[in-house]
């Protein structure tokens, strides 16, 4: 899975800017060279779970739809992780990462704990019911799996332990549904808990600007790789900005638009 990075040094010489497809990677450090001999080291500060929808998005466009279904329930199950540091960030009690990363160990190995994790950290916070992943959120939000029961969590097991090869539609339609989900997680809430404490915005951004700085890295000098927010499509359809949040501005740039089901 690539990776299709601009070069930034191309534009200034002949006004045209290269795209250099580059291996998707663990390490946030990409570095590659254009057809014209510009080399280039840039830190990709998307969060994980961003970089691992846009490989289930190429699965798709390369016809791979189990390993897009991979790709999307991973992403979900590091979006719920991303969502724990902004929850306790929102909570306004003193947030400290070494901690988190202490209590972290404990539970990533098995996502089944993550999940409780959240659920719990979510109802403690609110007070309220979280959003279940499951058939009734597919129900209530219009959306529809192409599975049994229309179920998520089902069509996800089949795929995972029993080798179900998923359709185009099926894919397509469990990436729409993991992508709405997260994205009404994160715009459900838009004031602070208290006076003079973070926004559920802020507290989003806070956390994945401490997940990006988890990564070991080189001191910045002069010369030292740039740090990027490579375009995709949910960084993309989420926007960087409060203010696009708008059902409209979300529908306008889904994944059924990007993918249209086959009849
Ligand atoms: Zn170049």
């Amino acid at each position: 899975m690539k990776l299709y990075i601009e070069c930034f040094h191309c534009a200034p010489v002949d006004g045209k800017i290269q795209k250099v497809g580059v291996e998707m990677q663990e390490s946030a450090l990409y570095e590659f060279t254009c057809s014209s001999g510009h080399e280039s080291k840039i830190y990709i500060t998307n969060p994980k779970y961003d970089i691992l929808f846009e490989a289930g998005l190429q699965a798709i466009s390369e016809g791979y739809y189990r390993e897009a279904v991979f790709n999307f329930s991973a992403s979900l199950e590091r979006f719920y992780e991303y969502y724990m540091v902004a929850l306790m960030l929102y909570s306004g009690n003193n947030y400290k990462d070494e901690d988190f990363q202490e209590i972290w160990k404990r539970l990533e190995k098995q996502s089944e704990r993550q999940l409780g994790a959240f659920w719990m950290l979510y109802y403690g916070i609110f007070g309220k019911l979280p959003l279940f992943f499951d058939n009734k959120y597919l129900k209530e939000h219009g959306l529809r799996l192409y599975v049994k029961d229309n179920d998520p969590i089902y069509f996800r097991n089949i795929v995972t332990h029993q080798g179900h090869f998923p359709t185009y539609n099926q894919a397509v339609a469990y990436g729409e549904a993991i992508n709405r989900y997260m994205y009404y997680l994160k715009t459900l809430h838009k004031k602070p808990l208290r006076q003079n404490s973070f926004t559920f915005y802020q507290s989003l951004s806070t956390a994945q600007h401490i997940m990006f700085f988890r990564i070991p890295r080189v001191a910045y000098v002069p010369g030292a790789p740039s740090r990027w927010s490579f375009p995709t499509f949910i960084n993309d359809i989420w926007a960087t900005h409060e203010g696009d949040y708008s059902e409209e501005y979300f529908v306008y740039k889904n994944l059924i638009d990007k993918f249209p089901l086959q009849s």
